[in-house]
């Protein structure tokens, strides 16, 4: 066997391949053996358009299975898988091009697998060693260009099986899908642990209430961004009923709130399983599956990640070492670290080695000289009556650099907050301001994006 990682996942894919891999909500399915039969389609077909190994092929499409027959096949043919979101312009698509210059860009799944239906099926993957390309992920950069991270197969395989593992998955397992895939978390994290169990998915092209709450009952494990979650708390549809199936929601690509936690094991009788990652390392930690889960850390590293805290002080920048973090970014040596990879996640790691993050480095407000880390007024801000999810940001000011300034989904009197948070913090770290919205600007996988907020705030002292 070589280290290509469809031959690995096609290893673990059931015995009997007429065993579903999708379950749709109209009642349709789609088995093992159909999936495995459209890729070795797939595959022969990008190969007869001039595919070789190492070329990239890109991709802007909806979510659907045909979606992920091309992504196994991209492996399969020895070539490298480009997701693009669905949410980028022309114009962005034509910087992600012009930067990977993909073979192919495929922006029709159901019509490209279509097409395969006459090609020849590839039989053999492709040999591929550890350290070759498996898929570009570009992040989603808040500031300047995009970078595209580069994984291996060997990164990926290495990530899948660690998690498979921590993660208890089994062949009797159903996973609840309804995640896009076009980050890593719904590409990578959820489909290579069904995969490797041989395990059906309820698949849904997109979050919906109804349909979600529909699939929990046949689900025996949800993968979900912290946004999934306050919308099933926001449904009073959502009891212990619905949960009664499942033995694990798991949780990541954004902070979890702890009242998010909290709510969730008063309602479903469970705690939810937050972890860490990011694009440049798939999954960096996780909460244990069998021991306690604690709301607000992210828990312990994977076995074989290498984490340690930067710059001598407790609390500092998480930088990591093991075998999914990436060998760089496509085309960027300079962006290019060595040895441990400085993620730009500023966190601590507590006495039991639980590790806690508080925000982006470049959240990190500088006012009269003194570092505020924004987490520690959000935490405080949260609690407050009225206060959905606060963000706390450091905007221009003349006199202090920044000051610290929070944006509040909710409503509430502001003089009396501030006067609040000043009882529980030092002076220079409580709100000068607070704002209140409606709702906070997110991307699609829920994280809150404080450079709009910084720009929407930018004039408020100066
Ligand atoms: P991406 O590369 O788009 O997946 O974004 C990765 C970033 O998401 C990380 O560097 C973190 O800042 C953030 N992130 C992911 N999971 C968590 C989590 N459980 N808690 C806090 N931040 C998270």
């Amino acid at each position: 066997m070589s280290d290509n990682l469809y031959e690995l996942l096609a290893s673990r894919f059931p015995a009997d391949r007429g065993k579903p891999c999708f379950l749709m909500s109209d009642g349709g399915e789609v088995s093992y053996g159909q999936l495995e039969e459209a890729v070795a389609r797939t595959a022969g077909l990008l190969v007869s358009r001039g595919v070789v190994p190492g070329d990239r092929v890109a991709m802007q499409v909806e979510k659907s299975w045909p979606a992920v027959a091309i992504y196994l096949a991209t492996l399969k043919a020895g070539a490298v898988f480009l997701p693009l979101n669905n949410a980028y312009t022309p114009s962005e698509i034509e910087y992600f091009l012009g930067d990977a210059e993909p073979r192919l860009f495929i922006q029709d799944a159901p019509a490209f697998v279509g097409e395969a239906a006459d090609a020849k099926p590839l039989a053999a993957p492709v040999a591929r060693s550890a350290d070759d390309l498996a898929s570009i992920i570009y992040t989603s950069g808040t500031t300047g260009r995009s970078k595209g991270a580069m994984l291996s197969h060997g990164n990926l395989a290495a990530n899948a099986l660690a998690l498979h593992e921590a993660w208890g998955f089994t062949p009797d397992d159903v996973l609840l899908h309804a995640l896009p895939i076009f980050h890593v978390h719904g590409l990578f994290v959820a489909l290579h642990c069904a995969f490797l169990s041989g395990a059906p998915m309820v698949w849904l092209p997109k979050f919906d209430d109804a349909h979600v709450l529909a699939g929990l009952a046949r689900s025996t494990v949800m993968m979900g961004v912290p946004t999934f979650y306050t919308r099933l708390l926001a449904n009073p549809g959502f009891t212990r009923e619905s949960a009664a199936h499942m033995r694990l929601f798991v949780c990541g690509s954004a902070p979890l709130l702890p009242t998010t936690f909290a709510e969730f094991e008063a309602r479903a009788g469970m705690r939810i399983l937050e972890r860490y990652g990011m694009s440049e390392a798939v999954i960096i930690t996780t909460n244990p599956l069998d021991g306690e889960r604690i709301a607000g850390s992210v828990g312990y590293p994977l076995p074989g990640v290498d984490l340690r805290i930067g710059g001598g002080d407790e609390t500092g920048v998480i930088e990591i070492k093991g075998p999914s973090v990436f060998g760089g970014y496509w085309r960027m040596p300079e962006k290019t670290a060595d040895g441990y990879f400085i993620t730009g996640d500023v966190g601590r790691r507590d006495p039991d080695g639980r590790v806690w993050i508080s925000g982006r480095a470049k959240d990190l407000i500088i006012s009269g000289g003194y570092n505020v880390y924004p987490k520690e007024i959000e935490l405080i801000l949260d609690e407050m009556e009225g206060v959905a999810e606060s963000a706390v940001i450091g905007v221009p000011h003349p006199d202090f650099g920044e000051a610290v300034c929070a944006v509040v989904m909710g409503q509430g009197d502001e003089a009396a907050m501030i006067a609040m948070a000043r009882q529980n913090l030092a002076a220079f770290k409580a709100p000068k301001r607070i704002f209140f919205v409606e709702d906070l600007p997110r991307n699609a996988m829920g994280k809150v994006q404080k450079n709009l907020l910084r720009q929407r705030y930018a004039d408020t002292f100066v």
